[in-house]
């Protein structure tokens, strides 16, 4: 049976920044854009998750808002979540998200709706463990740092909008 090149195949280094693509058989250097989306072998479309590359990062780019309710189980109002891209084609409603959880303190991830955040930013996050979490989701690109930015505009207007009409309905 043939595996979708939506599912990621994990891959080693071949050497330094350097990956052999399972699918295309194409040798190509992680730092080449024109390649490598961070997530995407863009000649072949194949998803790769690369052992061993995570460490190298820094920072790695993502999106974060604030939990703007009080009504969630398991995150205070105001706690920072590191927002997921979308995972699923509802047009980023539900979200997953990770932050910790009020009690243990502890990093979790939780889906949550959109419409329980606010202020939706950019950030360049430089804990170890987000960065592992999110290495095949988010990346460091100008083009989709640029993207990013777009979406937290978008994200914020979608706030914005949502409770300009909820005080007219008062
Ligand atoms: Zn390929």
């Amino acid at each position: 049976m043939e595996k979708s090149r939506y599912e990621k195949i994990r891959v080693e280094l071949f050497r330094k920044d350097w990956v052999e693509c399972p699918t295309c058989k194409f040798l190509f250097n992680l730092k080449d854009t024109s390649q490598w989306s961070g997530l995407i072998h863009k000649r072949c479309g194949q998803r790769l998750e690369i052992v061993g590359h995570k460490s190298e990062m820094t920072f790695i780019s993502c999106l974060v808002a604030n939990i703007a309710t009080d009504d969630s189980s398991r995150f205070k109002k105001g706690t920072k979540v590191y927002l997921y891209p979308p995972l699923w084609g509802d047009g980023y409603q539900s979200i997953k998200v990770i932050g910790k959880d009020r009690e243990t303190n502890k990093f979790i991830e939780m889906i949550v709706s959109e419409k329980k955040l606010s202020n939706f930013k950019l950030a360049k996050v430089t804990k170890p463990d987000i960065i592992s979490r999110f290495s095949n989701y988010w990346n460091n690109n100008p083009d989709s740092v640029e993207a990013m930015y777009k979406m937290a505009d978008e994200m914020n207007k979608r706030t914005a909008l949502r409770s300009s009409e909820n005080s007219m309905n008062k």
